[in-house]
């Protein structure tokens, strides 16, 4: 049997007031999602809730906030990875997208919000989630011995879209 370390999380004295119904999905997303972070596991990760954004991080701290409205897997994790952000992964919201789909299948129920991908990707998703998460690896690999490693990964993602869009339509 392998005995895991459980990951602790806090809810804001906000959230905490909150209906049960509404913290336990949350709550559970995030401990599941914070599985797929060996990083965080020393780290006791404060929830709290936003309802103007889907999500948002305070860098520097071991606080996200979180829309508990269609909340997706890939917002939780994005928000997780602000927490890294200057800690082995580069900050920037394109950077936070590309190591979110990196890091784990989970994190692939929703598009990224910054990183930019064609609309044939966008609208069919599912389709192209795993290509995206091949590239997004990639790219980080790439930026080991380049600079410019998001335009890469852009430039590949748009064409990834069209060369899938001229297939179908043949
Ligand atoms: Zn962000």
């Amino acid at each position: 049997m392998k005995l895991q370390a459980r990951p602790k999380t806090h809810l804001t004295e906000a959230f905490a007031r909150e209906p049960n119904s509404l913290k336990d999905n949350v709550v559970s997303m995030v401990s599941r999602s914070i599985n797929e972070f060996p990083e965080l596991s020393n780290r006791r990760i404060t929830i709290g809730l936003t309802r103007a954004y889907d999500g948002s991080a305070e860098l520097g701290s071991s606080v996200i906030r979180l829309n508990p409205k269609n909340l997706r897997f890939f917002t939780v994790g994005h928000e997780l990875t602000h927490l890294l952000q200057g800690d082995g992964i580069p900050f920037g919201e394109k950077a936070c997208d590309i190591y979110t789909i990196a890091r784990s299948s989970l994190f692939l129920d929703a598009p990224p919000g910054y990183l930019r991908i064609s609309r044939n990707v966008e609208r069919s998703w599912n389709d192209y989630s795993n290509s995206v998460q091949e590239f997004c690896r990639r790219a980080i690999e790439y930026r080991k011995s380049h600079r410019k490693y998001i335009m890469w990964l852009e430039a590949n993602l748009v064409s990834l879209g069209k060369r899938q869009a001229r297939k179908s339509s043949l």
